[in-house]
């Protein structure tokens, strides 16, 4: 058969010399390795206590913006929900009802809006197709959970609160970390 790339390797079966079978300079070998790895830079960080500097443009998980007055953008037009490749969002529309419009922009609103973080690979195309700058991603990790169900965010979740506003800015930049 022939190979498509060049990392494979041919493995013989040849009997082991008398020196080879001292395993004492393999374990040497390895022990010298193991020791020079000691005092190189380390790889890894203790996360979550240390961070790394991430891009701006850099995309985890979603958050649902509100505008200046605190009231939510989306209208719950599912255009969103269609240009997801991995079918990851859903949502109900309602209307929104008299005396809700300190609550909502338009008059339809998303009633539940549902991110399966499983199904979502975070390629940010939600957020281009959003036509009133309603989705975004942010710089935020989804973080782990022990069940299928803790990875279902709903409008709990995503929707900014009002005492901590998400700023976005910087993502609207094309560069720079
Ligand atoms: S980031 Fe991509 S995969 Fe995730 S919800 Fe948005 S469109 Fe779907
Ligand atoms: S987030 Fe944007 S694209 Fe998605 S339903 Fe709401 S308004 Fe429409």
């Amino acid at each position: 058969m022939i190979s498509l790339t060049n990392r494979s390797k041919i493995v013989s079966n040849k009997v082991m010399t008398p020196w080879e079978k001292v395993y004492i300079f393999a374990i040497l070998g390895g022990m010298w390795i193991t020791l020079k790895h000691l005092f190189k830079r380390k790889a890894t960080i203790s996360f979550p206590e240390k961070t790394r500097a991430i891009a701006n443009v850099w995309r985890g998980q979603h958050i649902l913006k509100r505008d200046e007055q605190g009231r939510e953008n989306c209208t719950a037009c599912g255009l969103c929900a269609v240009a997801c490749p991995a079918e990851a969002i859903t949502m109900d529309a309602a209307e929104r009802k008299k005396g809700e419009e300190h609550l909502y922009k338009e008059e339809k609103y998303a009633a539940t809006f549902e991110i399966n973080m499983l199904r979502c690979i975070f390629c940010g195309l939600c957020e281009e197709a959003c036509p009133k700058e309603a989705i975004f991603l942010t710089d935020k990790l989804v973080t782990t959970d022990y069940n299928r169900e803790g990875f279902i965010y709903g409008k709990d979740k995503l929707v900014e609160k009002m005492d901590n506003r998400i700023d976005i800015s910087q993502r609207q930049k094309k560069s720079g970390i």
